[in-house]
């Protein structure tokens, strides 16, 4: 049975003055008597205050990006090992990184990589542009992204590649990007859609098991008020949200509603 996860990405909001007490507060706020996995990815600089501040609680630390080098004169930036002790999970291929930075899938594999060597958790993104959407290429392209990703990931020259990913943990993002702090958000029934093509181009490659197991996870303008039309398909596993994630009140309507299918599905009440 695949875990329900849901991820905030707090994105270049909060500074390590404040962003302990608003953690401390989600997760006072999430908790639930149902196994939601919950992750808080604040900015680098914050990863440490948010750290002490989730201490004893079960929710996890995140990182919002990760070099695909392990070392060298790369100014500015952070790899994986360096990581270490401050975050179990990582986001790759976030679509605003791929726009602002101009990452690739080729690129994206290769921190795939560098998290799944390093223990992280990656939460691997994908989702078309609007333009794809309305001419009818969302499914192409996001088969595209995940190819590609896991072509430049099969490339790594440690151990056995594929049985490394099984075993990390990764889950993947679904997130359209028309829909990402837009307050747009796609309907459950294209996410659930995007899910199937994702776990099939999974399987194209070869991952036949990690395609089944692999939760996917929505992403794009979610709220409390729409989570259940996400979480109501049986595809979707969770969200990575965003916007609403700054927010107590929002993050606590969500992942009570995720609690309620985390119980479902584990077969609880609920
Ligand atoms: C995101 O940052 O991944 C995201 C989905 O943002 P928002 O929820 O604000 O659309």
């Amino acid at each position: 049975m695949r875990p329900v996860v849901i991820a905030a990405n707090w994105k270049m909001h909060t500074t390590p003055a404040d962003a302990g007490e608003l953690a401390a507060t989600i997760a006072a706020r999430t908790r639930v008597d149902a196994p939601v996995t919950r992750v808080i990815c604040p900015p680098y600089v914050c990863l440490a205050a948010v750290g002490a501040a989730l201490a004893g609680t079960a929710v996890a630390v995140g990182a919002q990006n990760v070099h695909h080098e392990l070392t060298g004169a790369y100014t500015g930036e952070i790899s994986a090992p360096m990581l270490a002790g401050l975050a179990s999970w990582v986001i790759v291929g976030h679509s605003e990184r791929r726009r602002d930075a101009g990452e690739t899938d080729e690129l994206v594999g290769r921190k795939l990589r560098r998290a799944v060597e390093a223990g992280l958790r990656p939460i691997v993104c994908v989702g078309e542009q609007l333009v794809e959407r309305e001419t009818g290429q969302a499914e192409a392209v996001v088969r595209g992204q995940i190819h590609g990703i896991l072509t430049a990931f099969g490339d790594a020259t440690f151990g056995d590649a594929a049985a490394d990913l099984d075993e990390s943990g990764a889950v993947i993002a679904y997130e359209p990007v028309w829909a990402i702090g837009t307050g747009r958000n796609a309907t459950g029934a294209d996410a659930a859609t995007m899910a199937g093509v994702i776990r099939a181009a999974i399987a194209a490659t070869g991952l036949v098991d990690l395609a089944a197991a692999i939760p996917v996870l929505y992403g794009g303008s979610v709220t409390a008020g729409n989570i259940g039309e996400f979480l109501a398909e049986p595809a979707i596993d969770g969200a990575l949200v965003g916007g609403a994630s700054l927010k107590p009140d929002e993050m606590a309507g969500i992942v009570a509603r995720a609690g309620l299918t985390a119980a479902a599905r584990s077969g609880g009440a609920g």
